[in-house]
């Protein structure tokens, strides 16, 4: 059977914070709810913060000291994981736009019109305006050295695809994720270990850094700075880490969890056409891409920094203003 093709004025793939906030700048300027769709390839939206955010984690407004400013209508101050769920779940309602779920996209072509076409699994739609706001947490970034198939299930890239209690973790990376899962690791009653490459901790907020380091005065935490781990192979129910330096002598875990950052989904951006800088995709200031009609939003234009929510919605507002000024699908002035 043939693919249904729907027409929209705005396709938006990725119902994150960039993705919600673009919906809402929508709505602000008059774009009619009918006349949006948002196209999720998870079960719910905010997935990212649903999957990799611990549980109790609080959710800061100026995450990794990115300036906590709002520039558009959505705006978050430092709140729980579950009052930002809530938030996020009020403003797709009262958008009252429909989000798809379950419905992860593919490809986006141009036709000889210059419109879009987006790809999800059997359907496809049609609009003059796209916005990928897909982030880069798809696909965690993996270590260079191969992990052993048989330590599938022992070795994890978030903290909330299983239970993990009372069990010795080693978790490898040094931002404000990594230091994140240490602490909730010990409040679950772990024996945890951070192995970070660096000689300080200089990534994580000055909160994460100084909660960590307390967890390690007490003895709860032991960090290992300047430690490069080059391999892991199973040893009965452990993980045995090697590490390339000899002073620490392969110690095994139950466990490891890498918290390493994603990565910018590159090859399916190129594929649509978008032109790259480098690793990066070329980018008006609005986040208008090569493609005429096609956007990207939220962590996809950070960089290598990263992002944050707030900075989030605020590339979906500008990337909105910018829409309302050259795609005509606006009805109030902005
Ligand atoms: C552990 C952790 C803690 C953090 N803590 C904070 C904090 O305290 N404060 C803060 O401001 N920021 C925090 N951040 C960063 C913040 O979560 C991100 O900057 C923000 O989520 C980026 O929003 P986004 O919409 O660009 O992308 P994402 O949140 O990654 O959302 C992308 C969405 O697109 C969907 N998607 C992906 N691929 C496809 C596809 N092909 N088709 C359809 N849908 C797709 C995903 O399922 C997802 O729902 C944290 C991040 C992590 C990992």
């Amino acid at each position: 059977m043939a693919a249904i093709l729907l027409d929209f004025d705005l396709v938006v793939i990725g119902a994150g914070p960039a993705g919600i906030a673009l919906v809402a700048e929508a709505r602000a300027a008059g774009v009619p709810a009918g006349r949006i769709v948002v196209l999720e390839k998870a079960p719910a939206h905010s997935w990212i913060i649903r999957k990799y955010y611990p549980a109790q984690k609080p959710v800061l407004a100026n995450y990794k000291g990115i300036e906590a400013k709002c520039e558009g209508v959505l705006c978050i101050t430092d709140l729980s994981r579950e009052e930002t769920l809530t938030y996020l779940d009020r403003v797709i309602r009262d958008s009252e736009v429909e989000v798809r779920y379950g419905a992860e996209v593919h490809a986006v072509s141009v036709e000889p019109d210059r419109r879009l076409v987006v790809e999800s699994g059997r359907d496809r739609y049609r609009a003059r305006v796209v916005v990928i706001a897909i982030g880069i947490l798809g696909r965690p970034r993996k270590p260079s050295y191969p992990i052993p198939r048989t330590l599938k299930d022992r070795v994890l890239f978030d903290v909330t695809s299983e239970e993990i209690r009372d069990k010795d973790v080693l978790v490898v990376g040094g931002g404000d994720t990594a230091t994140e899962y240490c602490q909730f690791l010990v409040q679950e009653g772990n024996r945890v270990v951070l192995s970070y490459r660096g000689a300080e901790l200089t990534r994580p907020n000055p909160i994460n850094r100084e909660s960590v380091l307390e967890l390690e005065r007490r003895g709860k935490l032991r960090i290992l700075l300047e430690s490069n781990v080059t391999g892991l192979e199973a040893a009965g129910e452990k993980v045995r880490v090697q590490f390339s330096e000899s002073a620490l002598d392969a110690p095994e875990f139950d466990g490891v969890i890498y918290a390493l950052g994603g990565t910018t989904p590159e090859n399916f951006l190129k594929a649509v056409g978008i032109e790259f800088d480098g690793p990066s995709p070329r980018l008006s200031k609005s986040f208008g891409t090569s493609v005429p009609g096609l956007f990207l939003a939220g962590d996809l234009t950070a960089g290598r920094k990263g992002g944050s929510i707030i900075l989030a919605f605020n590339t979906a507002a500008a990337a909105m203003r910018q829409i309302c000024e050259d795609h005509g699908i606006c009805r109030i002035g902005r």
